[in-house]
């Protein structure tokens, strides 16, 4: 039988969002999201290190998740210019995003180190959104699957290993109590405005959550979310999430939109 996932709408601001910009987001979001009903997809802001307070606060008065976008992998030590995972549980961040195309492609994070952040994010009482995806060379040269399973793999193998939690409590109303959320991200659909389709997101969707079944078991396969990441926006996230697969998304662009945004997650 098939476990009830229920949605999940990450926004991911990036680089974006000045801490003046905080405050009438949230109250033209909020204003916007008066219908969200107890069965509404569950909500989470990704927010730049120093804009997490401001956008914590906020977020909690409407129960409301957040996440950073990064962290390292050592608890603590000579790594000027980085930020661990007790200093975000520290402000009452319990989610992370890790291994987001952008941090791979700009900053050289490898899968082995989205592996050893996972793991740290998660021995530490967070749930960390791995992020997965091919690039276009790659879909083009018949990779796509190759190249997800083993991003994929690499993280949940080094979480097996560590003793994969099934759940956690949640810290504050809205937080997420998920070991881990997935994320499928073609990276040829990142800010391109080309959004997979529906059907090509669900083929690669139903592949990660058979590397889930491979690598961990069916009970974790059957419960994790996995997000679909690319261009999402108002006018196609109904029919991706649609899909059995599917099970929420990773908006960046729409998501710096609050009336769309909100439309997005009701
Ligand atoms: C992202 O940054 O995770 C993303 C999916 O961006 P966009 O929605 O703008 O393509």
């Amino acid at each position: 039988m098939s476990h009830e996932r229920r949605k999940l709408l990450a926004g991911n601001w990036k680089m974006n969002m000045r801490l003046a910009e905080i405050e009438p987001f949230f109250q033209k979001f909020s204003a916007a999201i008066q219908q969200k009903s107890s069965t509404s997809p569950e909500i989470l802001f990704a927010a730049p290190f120093t804009q997490l307070s401001a956008t914590l606060a906020m977020a909690r008065t409407l129960g409301l998740a957040v996440a950073a976008q990064n962290m390292h992998e050592a608890a603590s030590g000579a790594y000027t210019g980085e930020v661990s995972a007790a200093m975000l549980t520290d402000l009452g961040v319990r989610n992370c995003l890790l291994g987001h195309s952008e941090r791979r492609q700009y900053f050289a994070e490898t899968d082995a180190a989205v592996a050893r952040k996972s793991v740290t994010a998660i021995k530490s009482g967070m749930t960390p959104i791995v992020c997965v995806g091919e690039t276009l060379e790659q879909r083009q040269s018949n990779q796509t699957f190759e190249v997800n399973g083993k991003q994929l793999e690499a993280v949940l193998t080094a979480v097996k290993t560590a003793g994969l939690p099934a759940s956690r409590d949640a810290w504050y109303p809205g937080d997420l109590t998920d070991s881990l959320v997935i994320a499928y991200e073609p990276v040829w659909a990142i800010g391109t405005g080309l959004s997979a389709t529906a059907e090509q997101a669900q083929e690669v969707h139903a592949f990660l959550r058979r590397v889930c079944s491979e690598v961990v078991d069916s009970a974790f396969a059957n419960r994790v979310r996995i997000l679909y990441g690319g261009s999402a926006n108002l006018s196609n996230v109904k029919s991706l999430l649609a899909q059995p697969d599917i099970d929420g998304g990773l908006v960046g662009g729409a998501s710096l939109k609050p009336a769309d945004f909100a439309a997005m997650c009701l």
